[in-house]
């Protein structure tokens, strides 16, 4: 099974692939996962990669493709995948659909999780992540806590740099400006379907299984 989940940032496809990924047994490719773990771990791409993230702005198209052909290309990915902050440019999207041509990948199930801004920015702001699992909880379910709920990591609760509001509005102007016409291209070419993600995080993961069907 192979799946690309899009949605602005907030909208909760993060959590919603961590979900599927388990369910379905496949595994969970998040361009920005790969990317805070290069920041933390100090690499080239993670010093190049840094900067830009906290500005809330995109890395360079060269780069995203690059990470996305080696990873498609592992092992890990050869009967499946959920894709999640991929393809965020038109040019991410057509290189991607080169990549599925070379690697004769013929079915993709793309998923938009819909969510109106204001609702995203309400959400994003009061989020709170676990270092060790990558979890994201809202604030409330886990104030006063000294470990994940999710993994037992103790005092790993952070908050993203790029989850302050400044921050949050500059990439829902960016996902606008620039996603949003990859969702378009998939949409024209009748490739995605839209999911509501005011729902219930289960009611979501159940109704795009639904739809996997
Ligand atoms: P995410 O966790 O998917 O919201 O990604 C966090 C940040 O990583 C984004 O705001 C971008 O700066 C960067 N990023 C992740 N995926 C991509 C991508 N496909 N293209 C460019 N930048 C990306």
């Amino acid at each position: 099974m192979r799946i690309i989940i899009f949605g602005a940032p907030g909208a909760g496809k993060g959590t919603q692939a961590k979900i599927l990924s388990e369910k379905l047994s496949i595994p969970h490719i998040s361009t920005g996962d790969i990317l805070r773990e290069a920041v933390k771990s100090q690499s080239p791409l993670g010093k190049q990669a840094q900067e830009i993230m906290n500005r809330g702005e995109l890395v360079s198209d060269n780069i995203m493709i690059e990470i996305i052909k080696d990873t498609l290309n592992q092992d890990k990915c050869k009967t499946g995948f959920i894709l999640d902050g991929f393809p965020r440019t038109l040019p991410q999207a057509v290189e991607l659909d080169k990549l599925f041509a070379e690697l004769k990948i013929d079915k993709v199930f793309s998923v938009v999780i819909d969510v109106n801004e204001d609702e995203i920015v309400k959400r994003i702001t009061s989020r709170t992540a676990c270092k060790a699992c990558k979890a994201i909880f809202n604030d409330a379910e886990v104030k006063g806590l000294a470990k994940c709920p999710k993994c037992g990591a103790e005092n790993s609760f952070y908050k993203r740099d790029d989850d302050k509001e400044e921050v949050v509005r500059k990439r829902l102007k960016v996902f606008r400006e620039t996603t949003q016409p990859v969702l378009d291209f998939y949409k024209s070419k009748g490739r995605a379907v839209f999911v509501n993600g005011l729902s219930s995080i289960d009611k979501i993961s159940e109704e795009i299984l639904g739809l996997l069907k």
